[in-house]
This record gives structure tokens, C-alpha cells and sequence, in this order.
């Protein structure tokens, strides 16, 4: 038995017969010293709900609930998790809901209802082949700030990289400023491959994005993502020929913006863009 006197999670991977499913992005956490490091950086959780995305057998879930958080609704695609969360909402009465659903289908919001006083929080270990479009739904929220407080993620070390990645790198791309323009992006700590069953191939990180209030002179979002999208597009080229796919001539945008014709995207800061972004509105 754990600390929470529930069986250790090599029990339940093996009594559910939870072989790892690649398809389902299914690498599980076992050690729930580190899940409860993960769950201990996400913030305050006597005051929040936490939203889940895919909790399997549960390393994380527990260790959530076990460091207080108020309530935890997970979505899980997998049946044969949910079977082996039963034992865990069994230990945490009314604590713990878990939906059988698709994250990239649902309306969190509904799932979730009214928290009262409480903050949302998302924290998750998130599926790689599902990740990336998950933190563009999240990120791109239709009112700011969102119906979260912070994201605490999990992700393959590469993309964790290109979140938090700043101008001048290769890394940085249409994910950085995405995350970075009205929110602050952090990279917490790696996990090595060895805390997955099964291994990953690469190393994983943690991630927290905390969004916060737009200032008066924020872009609109579609816009800079058609502004950025171009840039990075063809990032090799100068952005007077690569801001050319928006349909009209960019050296006047650029010149207003106050940004060099030839500059190349990786050089502009997440400012630059969203100056840049500020004349393609009009
Ligand atoms: N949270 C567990 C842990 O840390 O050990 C499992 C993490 S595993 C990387 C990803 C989980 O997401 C799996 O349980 C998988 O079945 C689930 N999953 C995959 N795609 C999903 C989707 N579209 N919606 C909801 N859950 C999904």
C-alpha cells in the first residue's frame, strides 16, 4: 500500500490490464513522489478545481487529491481507465468526477459547472499526439482571461522548449508567442524518461502558463496568429516577402510598426508582434 493506502500503481497498471495503448499517447506515471511534486507546483489546490486530461491509472490524479485539491474532473478516452479510477473515487468520496470523453471534443466548462468560490486549475499529463492541439484550445480561449487560472502540463521536452523559447532561437515559432502574448510561460522542471511505463523516447517536462489581463493595446487573436502563422510560415524569409501570403503589401505594416523589412521572424519579440499585429486589425 501508499500513502494513501491504495495499491502501488505497477498494482493497478498490471490488475486492469492497462498495457499501454501508443495510439492514446499512453505513458503512465508511477511514482507518486513525483506526481505530488507536480501536483505541489500547480498552486493553491484546497482552492481550486482541477480539471484532468486523461488520468489513467491515476499517479497524478492521487497525488492531486492527496495534496487537497478540492475537487479533480478528469476526461479519459480510455474505458479501461476509467474502471481503475473507481478504486480512487472510492478513497476520495465526491471528491472525484471522471467522464468518458474525448479532451479535444468537450465543453470543459459544462463538465466542470459552477466552482463557486473556487479557482479552475487544468494540470495534466497530456497525451504527445494530443498535447499541442489541447494547449491551442486552451490558449485560445474566446474570453480573457479564460476560464482558468494556470495551466500545469506535462510535455515532450521539445515542445515544452518551444513554449517558453525567445526570440533569436530555434525553438521559437507560433507556440511562443501564442503562449507568451498575454500570458507568462514557464518551464518548471524535466522528467526523464525512466518515470514513464513505458519509456518515452525523449525526456518530458513540466510546463505552467499563467494567463494574465490584456493590456488596452493587446492584438486580437486571430489576427496575430494570421500574422505570426505567416512569419513563421517561411522563416527563413525576410518578413517583407514572407507577410506577403496576408494579401496586402507588408513594407507599410512594417514601417508603422517599426520593424525592419528585413528582419526574419525569429527576431521579432513577442512586442514586435503583437505592434505588428496592432496595423494588420485596421
Ligand atoms: N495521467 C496519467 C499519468 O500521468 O500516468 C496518464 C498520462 S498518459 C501520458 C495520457 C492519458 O491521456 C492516457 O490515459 C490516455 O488514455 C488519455 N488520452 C489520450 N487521448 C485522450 C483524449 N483525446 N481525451 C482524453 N484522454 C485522452
Amino acid at each position: 500500500m501508499t500513502d494513501d493506502g491504495l495499491p502501488p500503481l505497477r498494482e493497478v497498471i498490471n490488475s486492469f490490464g492497462l498495457a499501454a495503448k501508443k495510439s492514446l499517447g499512453q505513458n503512465f506515471l508511477t511514482d507518486l513522489n513525483l506526481t505530488g511534486k507536480i501536483a505541489r507546483s500547480a498552486g493553491d489546490l484546497s482552492n481550486s478545481v482541477i480539471y484532468e486530461v486523461g488520468p489513467g491509472p491515476g499517479a497524478l490524479t492521487r497525488a492531486l487529491l492527496m495534496n487537497g485539491a478540492y475537487r479533480v474532473v478528469a476526461v479519459e478516452m480510455d474505458e479501461r481507465c476509467i474502471e481503475a479510477q473507481k478504486q480512487i473515487q472510492a478513497a476520495y468520496p465526491g471528491r472525484l468526477e471522471v467522464i468518458h470523453g474525448d479532451a479535444m471534443q468537450v465543453d470543459e466548462r459544462e463538465l466542470i459547472g459552477d466552482p463557486g468560490d473556487k479557482d479552475i486549475r487544468i494540470v495534466a499529463n497530456l497525451p504527445y499526439n494530443v498535447g499541442t492541439a489541447l494547449l491551442i484550445k486552451w490558449l485560445t480561449a474566446e474570453n480573457w482571461l479564460p476560464w482558468y487560472k494556470s495551466l500545469t502540463l506535462m510535455f515532450q521536452k521539445e515542445v515544452g522548449d518551444r513554449i517558453v523559447a525567445q526570440p533569436g532561437s530555434k525553438a521559437y515559432g507560433r507556440l511562443s508567442v501564442l503562449a507568451q502574448y498575454r500570458a507568462e510561460a514557464r518551464k518548471l522542471f524535466d522528467v526523464p524518461a525512466r518515470a514513464f511505463v513505458p519509456p518515452p523516447k525523449v525526456t518530458s517536462c513540466i510546463v505552467q502558463i499563467t494567463p494574465h489581463e490584456e493590456k488596452p493595446d493587446t492584438p486580437n487573436q486571430k489576427v496575430l496568429e494570421r500574422v505570426v502563422s505567416a512569419a513563421f510560415g517561411q522563416r527563413r524569409k525576410m518578413l517583407r516577402a514572407s507577410l506577403k501570403s496576408l494579401g496586402v503589401d507588408p513594407l507599410p505594416k512594417l514601417e508603422a510598426a517599426g520593424i525592419k523589412e528585413t528582419a526574419r521572424a525569429e527576431e521579432l519579440s513577442v512586442e514586435d508582434f503583437c505592434r505588428l499585429a496592432r496595423h494588420y486589425e485596421s
